[in-house]
Order: structure tokens, then C-alpha cells, then sequence
């Protein structure tokens, strides 16, 4: 049945040459586990999304108990055991079963996959039409996000290079995969106590918790981006906030947006290996302890040694801790040695890159000593490591600290400038190969 259904719905799914996934979870008992993942492209009319749903119905029947989710809607539906009722020769499952997906694709059309990109476009979020009111003299720099975003938008470089647009908020349900649901609702409805908003060093408003998600919700969607692209790199001006734990946020990060993208990831897509390349100057201490018993996910992050955090650090896949004062040489000979062999022992299929800048010399919080162009280096080494290797890329923009905060404004501005750039280049270069 499984395979007549499969070969049905892809040769449908070829002629329409659609955009559409469904995951079709197994429902044990314990967490879904993947069975199947079928990918074509979004569902045109209504007879479409017709099959699809009698799809997902003669699955459910075949399964038993089974959780049948279409990706678009974010909404899981949770299928009741029932007697396989399939009629074998038009793979339409019985009527119940029928109306419950049904239901579950009519919530696909009121949250849509983000549209991929133009060809050779950067398409990336942002967070800051959320304004967050911080006390004066707080020490985080929260304009450097709409700077960025807008020296972005006001460069004629990038002119047609670069799409921009607002980071929708990030699901309940996605979100929680990662977090604890007692934790997000804690913060969304001011719950926390003192010390609680004490180590995530924000004091909470109502555009904190906003910004919050549509922050989380930016990396969520610029993945969504390249995974249906299948190449390429998209991003978000903001997130990176790699300090939170499932339970707990700390230093400025209160969701993993890294993580909870990954988990997406891993969830829409069923990818089983995913490479977090973690360049900011303080080590990711959340990522690591959420992915420190998930092989799926590999995190490499090259920090200050001598950086928060202390006392909170984790074990990543591959720590490089780096001594005060490193500069551009040796800090760019060590990851140009990482990068090929990380691809090689993992052959990820998509790489989170954590984009921060705090490396640069004279951060007020990082001990590193690259300069402006050795941070445009590291960018372009992962970027063209990315591209040549046909591996779909998401950037995040992580720390950035200097007083003022120009500098890091300019080298938050490079890692997007440099990404469009790149992504134009090889966009025009692979399409000269082709036409020859
Ligand atoms: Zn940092």
C-alpha cells in the first residue's frame, strides 16, 4: 500500500512540480519518529491538496496510529487508531481519517513556508521592527540590529542582491521543540522571577517578548528558505542567541533560535546530520548542551578561552578554545583547517553558521584580535566552503560589542554584504555553466 501510495504521489507530484511537504510521523507513543518524508511543491488547487489529504489518509490507515502533519501549517494532528479502511485501488483511506486531514491542511493555508528567494538573492530577515526599550547606559548595543538592517538597505551595492523582510514570530510549536513549554510561557507572560531576567540581562517588556520571537522565528524561516531552495544562503539580522537552554535563558539569549531552526530542520525535512558553525567569540554553550546527546547535529566552535561563559560551559562536538590577542593568521589557518574536514567525517546537509563578530579587536566583551578584513575572510571561507559544496547555508548574526559601536556595525554589515556578493557570483557562474 505504502509503495503504491508513494509512486502515486510522486509521479503527481512531478507533473504539478509542486512545493508541498508532508511528514508523516509514526505515532508510538513516545516522540515521533520520522517514517516518511514526501516533498514536492506547494499545492496549486484545490483538487491538489485533495490528494495530498487522501495521501495522508491512506497513510494513516496503513500506519495505524499515526500522526500525519503537513509542514505548512506548523500544526500537528494527531490521529486516532482506527481499522485500516483503505480502498487499495484509489489510495483514499476512510472518510473520518479524511476529514481530520482535511482539517490539518486548511491551517496549512494561514501559515505558508516562506517563498524562496530569487535566484542568486540573499533573502534575510529582521527583528527590529520590534523596538526594545532598554534603560540608558544598559550595556547592549540593541540598535546595532537596525543599523545593520539598514546600512543593508542603504548600500546601492546590494542593490537587487538582497532581499529583506520582517521575521514572523516563531511558532509555539516550533519553539518548544526546543524549550520548555513552562519556560516560554513564563517569559511570554512575565512569569520569570528576578533572577531569572537577571542572567538573561534584559529587563522584560512586551517588545522584548515580541522581538524575541520574531527573532527566533528569522532563522527559523531564512532555513525554511534554503531548504527549499536546496543550495544556496539566506539569514537573519539578529538571532544567533546561543546561550540559551532549554529551560533557561542567559547572557542576552532567551531562545535557541540555532536550535529550535535545527529542530525544524531535522522535524520538516527529516535531516539527519546538520553542522552548527559557531564563530562568535564566546562559546555556545546552550547549542552545545541541546545537542550534546543528538548525533544528528554537529556544533564547531573556535571561542575565547579566556571569555564567558565560565561557569556555565559546555562540551560541543569540537571546542577550539583560543588564546587572548589571536589574530587574523592563525585564527583563519585553523578554521580553513576545520571546514573541508568537518564536511568530510559529517557531510552535513545544511550548516547553521553563527555570524558574530565579537572576535574583532577591541570588543568590549571579546579577548580576540582579528581585524575588519580577517573577519571578511572567515566569512568568505565559509560561505564559498558552503556554496562550492552545494550545502544550504543559514546565517545568524550572534555578538558584537564595540564602544561605539560602529565597528561591529560595519563587520555585522560585511557578513551580510559578503553573503549577497558570494551568492550573486555563483549564482551567475553556475548559470554560465549551464547555458554553455
Ligand atoms: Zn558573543
Amino acid at each position: 500500500m505504502l509503495n503504491l501510495w508513494r509512486k502515486s504521489f510522486g509521479q503527481r507530484a512531478e507533473m504539478q512540480a509542486a512545493r508541498f511537504h508532508l511528514s508523516v510521523i509514526r505515532g508510538t507513543g513516545q516522540s515521533g519518529t520520522c517514517r516518511s518524508r514526501f516533498r514536492t511543491t506547494a499545492l496549486h488547487t484545490p483538487s491538489d491538496t485533495e490528494v495530498a489529504i487522501k495521501v495522508a489518509a491512506a497513510a494513516a490507515c496503513a500506519l495505524g496510529r499515526i500522526s500525519v502533519r503537513p509542514a505548512a501549517t506548523f500544526g500537528t494532528l494527531a490521529l486516532a487508531p482506527g481499522p485500516p479502511a483503505v480502498d487499495s485501488s484509489s489510495g483514499v483511506g476512510s472518510t473520518t481519517v479524511v476529514a481530520a486531514a482535511a482539517a490539518a491542511a486548511a491551517a496549512a493555508t494561514a501559515a505558508p513556508l516562506p517563498l524562496p528567494g530569487p535566484p542568486g538573492v540573499l533573502v534575510a530577515y529582521y527583528a527590529d521592527h520590534w523596538r526594545v526599550p532598554l534603560p540608558p547606559g544598559h550595556r547592549f548595543p540593541m540598535e546595532k540590529y537596525a543599523a545593520t538592517h539598514g546600512s543593508l538597505e542603504a548600500d546601492p551595492s546590494l542593490e537587487g542582491l538582497v532581499q529583506l523582510r520582517a521575521g514572523p514570530p516563531v511558532s509555539m510549536e516550533d519553539v518548544t521543540l526546543v524549550h520548555e513549554k513552562a519556560y516560554v510561557e513564563r517569559f511570554r507572560c512575565n512569569r520569570m522571577t528576578e533572577p531569572e531576567m537577571r542572567n538573561v540581562g534584559f529587563p522584560w517588556s512586551e517588545q522584548l517578548v515580541g522581538r524575541t520571537f520574531a527573532s527566533c522565528g528569522g532563522t527559523v524561516a531564512a532555513m525554511h528558505v534554503v531548504m527549499q531552495q536546496g543550495e544556496g544562503i539566506a539569514g537573519n539580522i539578529a538571532g544567533g542567541t546561543h546561550h540559551a537552554f532549554r529551560d533557561r535563558g542567559e547572557g542576552f539569549c532567551i531562545f535557541n533560535d540555532i536550535a529550535v531552526a535545527a529542530n525544524v530542520a531535522m522535524r520538516d525535512y527529516g535531516l539527519d546530520s546538520i553542522l552548527v558553525v559557531d564563530l562568535d567569540v564566546h562559546q555556545g554553550n546552550g547549542t552545545a548542551d541541546i545537542f550534546g546527546k543528538d548525533p544528528r547535529v554537529t556544533t564547531f566552535d573556535m571561542f575565547g578561552d579566556r571569555n564567558y561563559p565560565w561557569k556555565t560551559r559546555r562540551t560541543n562536538t569540537y571546542d577550539i578554545p583560543l588564546p587572548d590577542d589571536m589574530g587574523d593568521e592563525d585564527y583563519l589557518g585553523l578554521l580553513r583547517s576545520w571546514l573541508p574536514r568537518l564536511l568530510r567525517d559529517h557531510r552535513p546537509q545544511l550548516i547553521i553558521f553563527q555570524a558574530g563578530v565579537d572576535a574583532l579587536k577591541g570588543d568590549s566583551f571579546g579577548r580576540l584580535g582579528l581585524s575588519r578584513s580577517g573577519l571578511l575572510a572567515r566569512n568568505n571561507l565559509v560561505y564559498g566552503t558552503a556554496l562550492e559544496a552545494g550545502i544550504p547555508l543559514v546565517i545568524t548574526m550572534g555578538g558584537g560589542y564595540t564602544r561605539p559601536m560602529d565597528a561591529s556595525v560595519s563587520c555585522h554589515t560585511d557578513v551580510y554584504r559578503t553573503a549577497a556578493y558570494r551568492l550573486s557570483a555563483w549564482a551567475r557562474a553556475r548559470q554560465k555553466l549551464q547555458q554553455r
